[in-house]
């Protein structure tokens, strides 16, 4: 990349004047100044390249400036750029087939948003008038969106400044055998144990009370969380036992991430509602939406559904969601992610947990992977506590910072750093991001017993 550094400083003195960031204390945080990006890389204005090995918010499924994505957003934006969500638009309609058409069983009818949590907001929702009734169960360890009811569904500590309108809102714990809320020792204990858990609490929460269930189908934030065989299905069950409407966020792990179009498609599980965003078009136009089924889609045939957004069904987001979806199918984007996750990351990852003390657990599929760090193996205490800021958050930084000197730009979240690049990483740019990973991880074996 071309070094402008004073460009670079006049970026970032505008920034720090103006932009309100998400998340952060204003006065803390030192953002990188971005130049521009393709493929797995983006660079800064001194000349420095990254591997983007966090996919950025774990969106960039395509890679960035993917050229057909690009040259549709620009004929589109020639020919066609806005219409209300009230009109029929061909681009529209053709990303509603597509996405219907990818998504497991009847979900055919797609109710577009511009985002992921907007998709959570209108799931919930649409299940409450469905059933008539009040309550969702989410679990701990989880994402789910930063709006009111998305975030009050969350499970991890940015909910907690929120908390003030969690009516109807129960958190139940879902399966994770490395830190077993149910004492379990193998997948099978853990996924019975999880699924009598539930509905023990069904139990006592009121079957007749509860709209819906909403689980990630691989938790991604909180930890790329694979369930166990059966648990889906299981829980699959005990919403036809009693009403209940199954939704799956797949905001994060949909279109190509954990190696499939969706991750239900791992178990051959159909929710009665689906959430997407991120992936659907890799984030080039902000795009989410929920894929309904024929059922629930039928509650809404004669009484009207009380909800919409100006930008609903976007006109330029859809375009790139078309041109996203049939280069994604053309060049093999989704065999690529399970391939590399198969045959490179995995294996690379069990290998490096055995080398290194801080590496308490590797776990994931398809470019969706977590790399759990611990004090000790044996304890499994996390690196550093949960929820820890400032110093109690060292070791983290310092791992982070090790990546960065590198030109590795890692994602991390709690004790964990997850590798979630592109759906379109190479062989050699992933073994690349894994040696420096591998390298920068001495960094933390230095705080372990
Ligand atoms: N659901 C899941 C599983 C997510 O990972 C996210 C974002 O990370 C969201 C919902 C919220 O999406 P957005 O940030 O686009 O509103």
């Amino acid at each position: 990349p071309h070094a402008d550094p004073e460009a670079g400083a006049a970026v970032k003195a505008a920034d720090r004047a103006h932009v309100f960031h998400s998340w952060s204390a204003q006065a803390a945080i030192d953002p990188l100044a971005v130049a521009g990006a393709e493929g797995s890389y983006f660079w800064d204005y001194d000349g420095h390249r990254y591997l983007d090995f966090s996919s950025q918010l774990v969106n960039t499924n395509i890679g960035h400036q993917h050229p057909k994505v690009v040259a549709a957003i620009q004929e589109q934006a020639g020919r066609l750029t806005t219409l209300a969500p009230g009109f029929a638009v061909d681009v529209r309609s053709e990303a509603a087939r597509l996405i219907a058409e990818l998504t497991p069983g009847d979900l055919n009818k797609i109710f577009f948003t511009n985002a992921g949590a907007e998709a959570v907001e209108n799931a919930v929702r649409m299940a409450r008038l469905h059933t008539g009734r009040p309550k969702v169960l989410s679990t701990y360890r989880s994402y789910h969106g930063a709006t009111a009811a998305a975030i009050n569904l969350t499970g991890d500590p940015r909910r907690w400044a929120s908390d003030t309108a969690t009516a109807g809102v129960v958190h139940f714990w879902g399966p994770f055998l490395y830190r077993s809320p149910f004492h379990a020792t193998t997948e099978e204990e853990e996924c019975e144990r999880a699924l009598k858990h539930l509905d023990d609490l069904i139990a006592f929460e009121g079957p007749q009370s509860i709209a819906a269930i909403i689980l990630e189908t691989v938790v991604g934030t909180a930890g790329i969380l694979v369930p166990p065989p059966g648990y889906l299905a299981g829980v699959r069950e005990i919403c036809d036992r009693y009403g209940i409407v199954f939704i799956l966020d797949e905001v994060m792990a949909g279109f190509g991430r954990t190696g499939a179009w969706f991750a239900a498609d791992h178990w051959g599980v159909t929710p009665d509602l689906l959430t997407f965003a991120k992936g659907v078009n890799s984030g080039y136009v902000p795009l989410g939406g929920v894929a309904i089924s024929e059922k629930i889609a039928e509650t809404f045939a004669t009484r009207p559904y009380p909800g919409g957004l100006t930008y609903s069904g976007h006109v330029l987001a859809c375009a790139s969601a078309v041109a996203t979806i049939n280069a994604m199918r053309e060049e093999k984007v989704v065999e690529n992610a399970a391939e590399i996750g198969e045959k490179v990351i995995g294996p690379e990852l069990r290998d490096i947990a055995e080398r290194h003390p801080c590496v308490g657990d590797v776990r994931g599929r398809g470019v969706f992977w977590a790399v759990e760090l611990v004090k000790d193996k044996a304890t499994r205490e996390p690196l550093v506590p949960y929820n820890a800021a400032g110093a109690d958050n060292a070791p983290m930084a310092e791992f982070a910072a090790a990546c960065k000197r590198r030109g590795l730009w890692p994602f991390v979240n709690m004790n964990r750093t997850h590798v979630v690049p592109a759906c379109t990483i190479t062989e050699s740019e992933a073994k690349e991001g894994l040696a420096i990973l591998d390298e920068a991880l001495t960094v933390t074996d230095a705080y372990c017993a």
